[in-house]
C-alpha cells in the first residue's frame, strides 16, 4: 500500500427529498403556560439537511428571564416539600410521555440536528425516556447516613436537599437526551430547573418540554427558554435568582459560564480530544471496525468520538488499510432514509472547523488518504465526507483540540509507553479508547491514562446512562458528573440535622 495515494472518492448515496412537516411556530414555556416572548419577535430554525426552515421559536428577553425565574423560586417552595415517591411517579410518568412522542421528537431531531432516524435518532430519544425512570428509582433509594455522635443526648441526622432553582444550558448534539441528563435527577430530587436549549437545536428543547408537560406537572417546576448562549444564557448564569448551573458544551464556553457565574454551584460537562489506542495484539478486523464506529456515529459530533486513533508502529500500515474499508462503507445522505449512516453536520461552524484542521495537519505533514472536504450534489453544503488522514503529526491542530467531525485521525507510536506519552497529551482528559488482547497491557495502560473514562475493545461512544461520566482531574473537560445516582448527588446539598433529646419538656 502507498500512503500517499489518494483513495477513491466516498460512494455517496443519492440525495432523495426529505418530507417536510409543517413549519411551526413554538412558544416558551415560563410557568406552566406556552407564551410568546416579550420582544414580540421570532427566530427561524433551518434544518441542515433540507436548508428549509422547519420552525420558528420566539425570541425571548431579560423580562422573560426575570418571569421565569420569579416563577421558579415560587415553584421551588412547594416542589422540594412534595415527598420522593410523588416525585419518582412524576418522573414515570414524563418517561410515559416522552415514549408516546418518540417518532415525533426523533423525526424533529435528525431534521434539526442530521441524525439518521433509525439509528440515532430513535434511541436517542429512548435513552431521554430512560433517564427519568432511572432518576425515578434513584430518588427512593437516595438514602443519607446519620451520625454517631459525641454528645449522648444528641442525634445527629444527615438529609439530602435539592439546591433550587437550577438553569440547564445544553448543546445542539444529543438534544433531549444530553437535557435529560440533568432535567431527570434534578427534578426527581427535587430542584425546579429552567432549561435553555441551543439555539442550533432549539425546537427539539421545545418539543420535549411539550411533551414533560403531558405529564402534568405543577407550574413552574421546568420552564424552558432557548436562545443565543451570550444574551439568554448570559442572562441565566448572571442572575441572582439562580442557584446553581448545568452546563454541556464546550470548554471555551464553560470557561465563560465559571467566570460569570459567581459563588453559584456548577456542574460543567465540557468536551474531549480522546484517542483509541491500537496495539499491535488487537483483533485489528474488530478495533478497525469498532474505531471507525467512534469516528462516524453522529458524523463525529460527540463529546466522546474517537478524536485520534494512535497506533503501534508494528500494525500501522495493516490498521490503515482497515480503516479505509470501513471509510469506503459510510453511507453519506438523507438521514431519513434507513440505509444511510451518516447525515450532514449540524451547523457552518463545524464544518468549518474540519476543514481547518485538515488544512492545517496536511501542512504539518499528514497524508490526506480519503475524504477531506464537503460533499458535493446535496441539498445543504454541510454533508462532509467521511475522513481518513494518516501520520498525523503531534503539532497538528487535530492533536490537541477537538474536531467534532467525521474524521479517522491517525498517527503512530513506537512502543506501549510511547503511545501512553502520545495519549496523555490530551488536555481534555475525557474519554479515551484501548484495544488488546492482554489483561496485563489493559490494566498496564488503565494506570498510566489521565482519563474520566477508559473503554478497552469496544467504541469510544459506549456508555450506559446511569454509569459516571465526566472529565480527569486537572484537565479542561469540566467537573462533576453525568450519569444516574452521580448527577443526582451532584445535584442535591448535604443538611445536617442535630437534635437534643433531653431539652424538652416531658
Ligand atoms: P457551546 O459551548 O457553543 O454551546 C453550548 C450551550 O451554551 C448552548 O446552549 C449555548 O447557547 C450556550 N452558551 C454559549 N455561550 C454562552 C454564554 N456566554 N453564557 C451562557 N450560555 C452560553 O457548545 P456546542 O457547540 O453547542 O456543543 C458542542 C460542545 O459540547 C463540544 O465541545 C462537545 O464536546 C460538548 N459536549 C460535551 C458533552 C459531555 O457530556 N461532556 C456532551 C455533549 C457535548
Amino acid at each position: 500500500m502507498t500512503l500517499e495515494a489518494k483513495a477513491p472518492l466516498p460512494k455517496l448515496s443519492k440525495p432523495k427529498d426529505t418530507e417536510m412537516p409543517e413549519a411551526r411556530h413554538y412558544k416558551l414555556l415560563i410557568n406552566g403556560e406556552w407564551v410568546d416572548g416579550s420582544t414580540g419577535e421570532e427566530v427561524a430554525v433551518h434544518s441542515p439537511v433540507t436548508g428549509e426552515i422547519i420552525g420558528y421559536y420566539p425570541k425571548a428577553s431579560k423580562e422573560d428571564i426575570d418571569r421565569a425565574v420569579k416563577a421558579a423560586r415560587e415553584a421551588e417552595e412547594k416542589y422540594r416539600l412534595m415527598p420522593p415517591f410523588e416525585r419518582a411517579a412524576l418522573m414515570h410518568r414524563i418517561a410515559e410521555a416522552i415514549d408516546r412522542n418518540r417518532e415525533k421528537l426523533a423525526r424533529l431531531k435528525s431534521l434539526e440536528n442530521g441524525k439518521p432516524y433509525e439509528a440515532e435518532a430513535l434511541p436517542c430519544v429512548d435513552e431521554t425516556a430512560e433517564n427519568f425512570r432511572i432518576a425515578a428509582e434513584d430518588v427512593k433509594r437516595l438514602e443519607s447516613a446519620i451520625i454517631p455522635s459525641r454528645d449522648g443526648n444528641k442525634r445527629i441526622f444527615t438529609f439530602y436537599r435539592p439546591y433550587g432553582v437550577w438553569t440547564t444550558i445544553t448543546p445542539w448534539n444529543f438534544p433531549t437526551l444530553i437535557p435529560s441528563e440533568t432535567l431527570a435527577p434534578g427534578l426527581a430530587a427535587g430542584n425546579v430547573i429552567i432549561f435553555k436549549p441551543s439555539e442550533y437545536a432549539p425546537l427539539s428543547g421545545l418539543a420535549m418540554a411539550e411533551a414533560m408537560m403531558e405529564a402534568d406537572l405543577p407550574p413552574g417546576i421546568i420552564q424552558c427558554i432557548p436562545g443565543e448562549g451570550p444574551t439568554v444564557g448570559d442572562w441565566l448564569v448572571s442572575h441572582e435568582g439562580v442557584d446553581a448551573i448545568a452546563f454541556t458544551g464546550s470548554d471555551r464556553t464553560g470557561r465563560i459560564i465559571a467566570s460569570r457565574a459567581g459563588l453559584k454551584h456548577l456542574l460543567l460537562e465540557m468536551g474531549g480530544n480522546g484517542p483509541t489506542i491500537i496495539l499491535d495484539d488487537a483483533d485489528l478486523e474488530k478495533a478497525a471496525e469498532l474505531t471507525a464506529f467512534g469516528c462516524f456515529y453522529e458524523a463525529g459530533q460527540v463529546c466522546c468520538a474517537t478524536e485520534r486513533i494512535l497506533v503501534h508502529k508494528n500494525i500501522h500500515e495493516e490498521f490503515v488499510e482497515l480503516m479505509l474499508e470501513q471509510a469506503r462503507q459510510v453511507v453519506l445522505g438523507d438521514p431519513m432514509d434507513e440505509n444511510v449512516t451518516m447525515g450532514p453536520l449540524c451547523n457552518e461552524m463545524t464544518a468549518r472547523k474540519m476543514e481547518r484542521h485538515i488544512a492545517d495537519a496536511v501542512e504539518k505533514g499528514a497524508k490526506l488518504l480519503y475524504g477531506g472536504k464537503r460533499a458535493e450534489g446535496y441539498p445543504t453544503d454541510l454533508y462532509y465526507e467521511p475522513t481518513v488522514i494518516d501520520l498525523v503529526p503531534e503539532d497538528a491542530l487535530i492533536s490537541h483540540e477537538e474536531s467534532f467531525g467525521p474524521l479517522a485521525a491517525i498517527s503512530v507510536g513506537e512502543d506501549d509507553d510511547d503511545l501512553i506519552r502520545l495519549a496523555n497529551i490530551d488536555r481534555y482528559g475525557l474519554q479515551m479508547g484501548l484495544f488488546t488482547s492482554s489483561i496485563r497491557r489493559a490494566f498496564y495502560f488503565a494506570d498510566r491514562l489521565r482519563t474520566g473514562n477508559l473503554v478497552i475493545n469496544d467504541n469510544t461512544d459506549y456508555w450506559e446512562p446511569h454509569v459516571p461520566f465526566g472529565g480527569a482531574g486537572g484537565t479542561v473537560s469540566g467537573h462533576g458528573r453525568i450519569g444516574g445516582k452521580y448527577t443526582m448527588l451532584d445535584m442535591v446539598y448535604l443538611n445536617t440535622v442535630v437534635l437534643d433529646f433531653m431539652n424538652v419538656r416531658d
